[in-house]
């Protein structure tokens, strides 16, 4: 069997790994078109704050480490068709510009997502960057270390702009946060814990400019010097541009049957419209485990599941892929937070009744001193005709995350807040209270739901 793997990144890495084991006979063809395979973006923010010094290293496989697997690694080669009925992908040689046809007896499609650009006046000006893949962290990291860029401007306040925002800052540049939104993170957390996170962005120099949409970048000689909004003006000699992904599907559009959000259709077998041809992360959809249906979540973690379930469905298809919660974590100065599933503020757009418990203790049994006992904040949601645990958010400046997995859990499992109020988590007075703050939410839930 010849397989045919597109795309080097989180999901078609874990096809390769997933072929090898299954596999081990299989012919595997894997192609990137970039110069460099399975870049980790996840990284990107430990390398431009020097924590991981060789940009070289942030990746999890090296060409010549897989070919010694016996797989065969074709970088600066872009897969510019299929032909379905032939089983036959084009393929680009970016190298020395020329073209061929391979065939495949399997194709599995891992072609990820891509920045989207504000359509705004002054786009094409120099310095304008984003924050995907291997060249932009090389660049990112040049201009972090950049003496003459002193106004840094993040458009847009997820993950990831928050994440370029606390790598400039403490680089030293003056950082402004601009974001039509009325708060950061919103697609995360809730107004409890991005109040706090607000402040900490401010006290660390990081300046926020919600509820503003940028209009125009302005320049000088090529270069950015300004970012204009509908209130305001900043001055600006880098712009980062964080306002979400599309998917890199437009090749495709002839050949595969896309949802309307432009992502490739797949059932949950990952297996696309065509036979034979399989498709994964963030080119694609996922089931999300608090509605039972399909919607985009863009993680490394929903692209690697994928990519192992794309094979073991490969010749038959018998093992759906698990539905996911979202869950994501980060850190924001000093604070930690973690959340998963559906919160208040997403409840809406999910078309979801949702009830919610929130509440904030310290980690450890009150007589540790405070210095070593943290606040937690915890909100826990549910649904409240019968109690079924849809999501949960956590932040700390102790590193409580991994409670989030617990819910996580939860909610893929269809739990309620009656099987967590009194379940069985460890106490020890280094870690932990008597009851785990999951309990004491899903205790408070159950008050809440007889009322
Ligand atoms: C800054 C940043 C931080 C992140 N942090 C996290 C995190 O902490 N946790 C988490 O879970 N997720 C995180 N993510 C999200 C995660 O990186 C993505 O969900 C994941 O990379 C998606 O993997 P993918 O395989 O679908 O595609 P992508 O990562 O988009 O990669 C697609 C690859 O395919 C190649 N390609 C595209 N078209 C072709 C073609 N026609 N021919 C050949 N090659 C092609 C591209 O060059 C690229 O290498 C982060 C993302 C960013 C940008």
């Amino acid at each position: 069997m010849k397989v045919i793997v597109v795309g080097s990144s989180h999901g078609g890495f874990e096809a390769v790994q997933e072929l090898l084991q299954d596999y081990p006979d299989a012919e595997i063809q894997w192609y990137e078109k970039g110069d460099f395979i399975s870049f980790l973006s996840c990284g990107m923010q430990l390398y431009l704050e020097g924590v991981v010094k060789d940009v070289n290293t942030v990746r999890y496989a090296t060409k010549e480490g897989m070919e010694k697997k016996g797989v065969h690694v074709f970088v600066q080669q872009d897969v510019t068709a299929i032909d379905p009925a032939q089983h036959q992908v084009t393929v680009h040689n970016l190298v020395d510009d020329s073209t061929r046809t391979e065939t495949y007896d399997k194709l599995i499609i891992s072609t990820g997502a891509v920045p989207i650009e504000l359509n705004v006046a002054g786009k094409d000006l120099d310095n304008i960057y984003f924050m995907r893949g291997r060249d932009w962290a090389m660049k990112l990291k040049r201009a972090s270390v950049e003496p003459l860029i002193k106004n840094v401007v993040v458009v847009g306040s997820g993950y990831i702009g928050i994440e370029a925002a606390e790598a400039f800052a403490k680089a030293g540049k003056k950082v402004t946060v601009i974001d039509v939104l009325p708060r950061i993170l919103g697609t995360y957390l809730d107004s409890e814990f991005t109040d706090v996170l607000a402040d900490e962005l401010e006290n660390n120099n990081v300046t926020l400019a919600l509820g503003e949409r940028v209009q125009k970048f302005v320049g000088e000689n090529g270069k950015v010097t300004q970012v204009e909004t509908d209130k305001n003006t900043y001055a600006a000699d880098l712009v980062i541009e964080a306002v979400g992904v599309k998917p890199n599907t437009e090749w495709l559009a002839d050949t595969l049957q896309l949802n309307p959000d432009k992502t490739i259709k797949t059932d949950e077998y990952q297996q696309t419209s065509q036979p034979d041809i399989f498709a994964v992360g963030d080119a694609t959809l996922v089931k999300f485990a608090p509605t039972g249906k399909t919607a985009k979540i863009a993680l490394a973690t929903n692209s690697r599941r994928q990519g192992r379930y794309a094979v073991k469905n490969l010749n038959k298809a018998t093992q759906p892929t698990p539905a996911v919660s979202g869950s994501s974590a980060l850190s924001v100065f000093s604070y930690h937070f973690a959340s998963t599933g559906i919160k208040d503020a997403t409840a809406e757009n999910y078309q979801t009744k949702v009830a919610s418990v929130y509440l904030e203790d310290t980690y450890r049994p009150a007589f540790v001193p405070a210095e070593q006992n943290a606040k937690v904040q915890f909100k826990l949601t549910y649904a409240p005709e019968d109690g079924r645990i849809l999501g949960a958010q956590i932040m700390s400046t102790a590193d409580v995350t991994a409670d989030i997995n617990t819910i996580s859990l939860a909610i893929q499992q269809h739990l309620t807040v009656n099987d967590l109020a009194y379940a069985d988590f460890f106490f020890q007075p280094g870690y932990d209270r008597p009851w785990n703050v999951i309990n004491v939410a899903a205790q408070k839930a159950q008050r809440q739901l007889l009322n």
